[in-house]
């Protein structure tokens, strides 16, 4: 099968006529994998409300019993697909169950019901998904020694030269895809422990941020395939003296972003202390015990016990950035969300906190 792949796969270049090709694309049982599967569709569209409900077996996700397995799948987003370009498209979805009910693994029916009460706030996010590569067996890092540990960390974070970075193609192709897609990506860079990188999507507004989020990881799980590396989103994927694998969370509302916002932020910040234990709770899919590898007070992170917050600090749970108090408005960043986190979650679980008083 190998050269018959992507652009080298000459099949790729026929005509497609006026059908156009949609991979669904929805979120399993685990809370974190996704799955998806190609319809056709007869008229080219970017509007999920033109793309028909369809339905998956619910009992190979995770989602259902063998003796009513059906799970209907609603289309809920769309994008422009990278991989098959032209006019096809990529769709995330919601998931429901037989009866049409909100699916109990779909946790983006919540989070927009929520974002649409609070939506004259304008709640913006900007999340920085930290990820690690894979060789192909998925247990060994990529591009790390064959035995043994590459050398300490330090030289690593946005590094240049193949003695510092591992991946880089891998990360670029992803990049571009996410802007031709449509996904609002902001920036990425080389992370602290070798062939661990960072991406960051935003500034989203409301539902938007977990839509674009999730699409980005599935594109870049796509474009790993191309070069049989796998990614993982595990917030600790190397113990010992490694750093994590984290997703902070960038947080404003209108009122923190204009002149004379920063008492805004600071009250935000306070609400969420008062609600450190259901934020962790909420911060990865098995309920805070992923993260408590990961937030040990060590590695830029701050203990899964205590909330604290402090400008500049990088040792805290939740950070004010210095240009921001020196602007005296903006945003702060949530440094708690674990790299495998749900955004749907962790942005609803956020304005429930900070705007809805919950
Ligand atoms: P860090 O300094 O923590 O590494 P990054 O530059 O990696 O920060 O990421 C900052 C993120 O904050 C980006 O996703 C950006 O889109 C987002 N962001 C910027 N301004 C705002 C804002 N006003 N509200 C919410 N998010 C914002
Ligand atoms: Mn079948
Ligand atoms: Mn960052
Ligand atoms: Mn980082
Ligand atoms: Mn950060």
């Amino acid at each position: 099968m190998d050269g018959l792949d992507g652009q080298t796969n000459p099949f790729l270049d026929l005509d497609q006529g006026e059908a156009i090709q949609a991979y669904y694309i929805w979120i399993d049982g685990s809370g974190q994998a996704l799955r998806g599967k190609t319809k056709t569709i007869l008229k080219k569209t970017m509007d999920p409300k033109d793309l028909p409900i369809w339905n998956f077996d619910g009992s190979s996700t995770n989602q259902s019993l063998g003796e009513n397995s059906d799970i209907y799948i609603k289309p809920v987003a769309c994008f422009k697909d990278p991989f098959r370009r032209g006019d096809n498209i990529l769709v995330m979805c919601e998931t429901l169950d037989h009866e049409g009910n909100v699916h109990p693994t779909n946790k983006r029916n919540s989070c927009f019901a929520n974002m649409e009460k609070c939506k004259d706030l304008h709640p913006w996010f900007g999340i920085e998904q930290e990820y690690t590569m894979f060789d192909y067996t998925g247990v060994h890092p990529y591009g790390w020694p064959a035995n043994g540990y590459p050398g300490p960390q330090g030289p690593y974070y946005c590094g240049v030269g193949s003695d510092k970075v591992k991946g880089r193609k891998i990360v670029e192709a992803h990049y571009r895809a996410c802007l031709y897609a449509g996904i609002k990506i902001a920036g990425s860079n080389a992370e602290v422990m070798p062939s661990q990188w960072e991406y960051q999507v935003g500034p989203c507004e409301g539902i938007e941020m977990g839509d674009h989020l999730w699409v980005s990881r599935w594109i870049l799980q796509r474009i790993a395939e191309e070069f049989n590396v796998v990614i993982s989103f595990d917030p600790k994927p190397i113990p010992g003296d490694w750093n994590g694998a984290g997703c902070h969370t960038n947080i404003s509302t209108q009122p923190m972003r204009e002149d004379g916002g920063y008492p805004e932020i600071i009250k935000a910040i306070e609400l969420m202390g008062e609600k450190h234990v259901e934020h962790i709770i909420s911060y990865d899919p098995s309920g805070g015990e992923d993260n408590k590898r990961r937030l040990t007070g060590l590695h830029e992170t701050a203990s899964i016990d205590k909330f604290s917050y402090g400008v500049a600090h990088r040792g805290a749970s939740v950070r004010i950035p210095r240009q921001v108090e020196a602007d005296g408005k903006g945003y702060f960043e949530d440094r708690r969300p674990s790299s495998n986190s749900d955004p749907y979650v962790v942005t609803n679980r956020i304005i429930r906190t900070i705007c809805l008083g919950e």
